[in-house]
């Protein structure tokens, strides 16, 4: 079996505050150490179902190197890509075609979403982005990126808002609420009682069948993004098949999703 995950910060069990996902501020360490530990039971119940499961860790948060390797049980069948890998597939990046599954770990609700005091989509300069005309979390873009290539979507582990709207799209994806956002705060469950959560969902997403689990891919892709600031629309035009539609908002159609993640990846 093989397997993919991505993992980002700001759905991790506690995170509340900016400062706890940034390097080198003190209470980071200790939320990329949380982070490492939640893709680590991800791991460890892949494994309860197929002990020589082939996993590739994809780090998807801001410098893409906050995963602490050490933590990892050793295990020759898993591997960490750290860095960005300078393509369109961005989070996803590493993803191929073979792959029995995408687990998502420490993901957040997206911009326009009251569900989580970090919210945002892919960087913090923009109001939402909008897919066929529905507010699109980074876990819906990289969802559809699995889509693109066939392969299902098992377990999404983040916030409670994150968990619900992915439950309403397909409810046979686990999901690990481990933060509940009120506000400007959080409620939390305890970090081991997250992690325990984790391997026991990882190992139930495993064994679903995998024609259950697909996210749904859309013929024709209608994007709108809404900037904060009214220069990262005129920017975003000088993509090609970019429209300006106000002072701040773009509009882009396309019918393969790659030419959409080419687009995010310039524009966003
Ligand atoms: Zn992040």
């Amino acid at each position: 079996m093989k397997l993919y995950i991505s993992a980002d910060i700001e759905g991790t069990a506690g995170i509340t505050r900016w400062d706890e996902t940034e390097t080198g501020h003190p209470r980071y360490a200790y939320f990329a150490e949380q982070m490492t530990k939640e893709v680590v039971a991800a791991c460890n119940g892949a494994m309860q179902v197929d002990r020589g499961c082939q996993i590739l860790v994809k780090d998807a948060h801001d410098s893409a190197c906050n995963l602490i390797p050490s933590h990892f049980p050793t295990c020759e069948n898993i591997r960490i890509f750290r860095g960005w890998g300078s393509d369109s597939m961005s989070m996803m990046a590493g993803l191929e075609r073979d792959c029995d599954g995408v687990f998502f770990t420490g993901y957040h609700s997206g911009a326009g979403m009251d569900t989580n005091p970090l919210a945002h989509t892919m960087n913090r300069q923009n109001n939402y982005v909008k897919i066929n005309g529905m507010i699109a979390p980074e876990l819906m873009i990289n969802s559809l990126t699995a889509a693109y290539l066939g392969v299902p979507v098992r377990l999404v582990t983040g916030d409670k808002g994150l968990c619900d709207w992915m439950r309403a799209i397909n409810p046979n994806i686990e999901t690990v609420a481990v933060n509940e956002g009120r506000g400007r705060g959080t409620i939390s469950m305890l970090p081991s009682v997250a992690c325990g959560k984790i391997q026991a969902a990882a190992k139930r997403a495993l064994e679903k069948p995998a024609k259950d689990c697909m996210f749904p891919l859309p013929d024709h892709f209608h994007v709108e993004i809404s900037f904060k600031e009214h220069f990262r629309a005129r920017n975003a035009v000088t993509y090609p098949g970019v429209v300006q539609t106000s002072p701040t908002t773009v509009e882009y159609d396309a019918d393969d999703y790659m030419d959409v993640l080419n687009m995010f990846d310039w524009v966003l």
